[in-house]
């Protein structure tokens, strides 16, 4: 029995690594063209910030973002913590207008309450409600590489390949996991994935230790810079830029904590997020030269791909078990 996992991003890499703990008996190749800096993963903040909307079903994302956290904290108490790039981080989610309540986020971090009048105080005045909480940064130029040695060292192939098509993956595997965020627009034909532009601004500020939301804008220390972050353009592709965008984005960041004046720039970054109004995990079929692939999908993940990504990596091992169990597997071998 041989897998293909395409995909080398947060979700692929998370998926390959869940499909090997539980069928270590399986063969596994994962293809990408991308890996580790490249990828959109390793742009991302990193923040773990559940959403109920991210899925029709909000007991899959419940069940999904449970995992997912439960997973963060059982590597952040193990040795590997600080080579995966983990770390627990509080701080402050501050909003201009609406009252801020997420039930699911308070639900599993260890520590969440509202702001009272006193720490409001210590923002600028339009802030007129606020959180603090307690949450997992996982830094992705460490996440990446720690999860793609794990896989290598545990028996997986790794393999750097564009794939122009899904028929091209060679007939010798029996089912392919595509996890190919955006691209899977094209590799699957799916309309209803589209990108969501952001763009951010690493800086050296290792004074700053909380995390901060301030209406749209966000600072969250990683393991060597800080993200200050970030724009949300609905259906944008341009990957360039904008100093506009940069501009709003510093003089916001500063405004809510000035010291960052002081910061030292590294680099600028544009991502575009593989959005979809429902994640996608599910069992389909390609037809390839007249004969039938299997595929499981996991993308469309949005601005979420770190927080869901060890939980939809579960689901996609729980649909794979469910596959070579039933009938469902030898009518696609036909
Ligand atoms: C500004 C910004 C901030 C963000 N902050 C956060 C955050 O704080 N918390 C959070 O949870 N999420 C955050 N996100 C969202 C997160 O980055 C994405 O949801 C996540 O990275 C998606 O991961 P992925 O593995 O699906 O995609 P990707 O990282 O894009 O990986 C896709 C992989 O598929 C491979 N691939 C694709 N097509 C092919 C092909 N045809 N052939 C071969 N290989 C292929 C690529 O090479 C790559 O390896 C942020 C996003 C942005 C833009």
């Amino acid at each position: 029995m041989e897998i293909a996992i395409i995909g080398a991003g947060v979700v692929g890499l998370s998926t390959a690594l869940s499909i090997q703990e539980s069928f270590p008996e399986l063969k596994l190749t994962l293809y990408a063209d991308k890996f580790n800096e490249k990828t959109l993963s390793s742009g991302a903040g990193g923040f773990f910030r559940p959403e109920i909307g991210v899925h029709h079903n909000a007991d899959l994302v419940r069940k999904w973002c449970k995992d997912s956290f439960s997973h963060f904290l059982s590597i952040l108490g193990s040795p590997e913590a600080s080579a995966a790039g983990m770390q627990l981080v509080s701080g402050y989610h501050l909003s201009s207008s609406v009252s801020l309540q997420n039930n699911l986020l308070q639900e599993l971090v260890p520590e969440y309450r509202q702001l009272n009048k006193k720490e409001l105080q210590l923002f600028p005045d339009h802030f007129k409600n606020g959180i603090f909480f307690t949450s997992i940064v996982t830094d992705c130029r460490y996440y990446l590489p720690w999860m793609k040695s794990k896989f290598e060292n545990a028996g997986g192939t790794v393999v750097e390949k564009y794939i122009s098509n899904i028929c091209e993956i060679p007939k010798q595997f029996n089912i392919i996991i595509n996890c190919a965020g955006l691209a899977a627009k094209q590799l699957v034909h799916d309309d209803k994935l589209i990108p969501i532009r952001g763009q951010t601004i690493k800086v050296k500020a290792p004074w700053i230790k909380n995390f901060y939301y301030g209406d749209e804008i966000y600072i969250i220390p990683g393991v060597d810079y800080v993200t200050l972050g970030g724009i949300k353009d609905y259906g944008s592709w341009n990957t360039n830029v904008r100093p506009d965008q940069k501009k709003y984005i510093y003089d916001k960041c500063i405004e809510l904590v000035p010291s960052l004046k002081e910061a030292e720039f590294v680099s600028d970054w544009v991502g575009l997020r593989p959005y979809r109004t429902s994640v996608r995990v599910d069992a389909s079929f390609v037809i390839c030269n007249g004969s039938y692939r299997l595929i499981v999908n996991n993308y469309g993940h949005g601005a979420h791909g770190v927080t869901l990504s060890w939980g939809t990596a579960q689901e996609v091992t729980k649909i794979l078990k469910k596959l070579l169990k039933t009938k469902d597997f030898a009518i696609a071998k036909l």
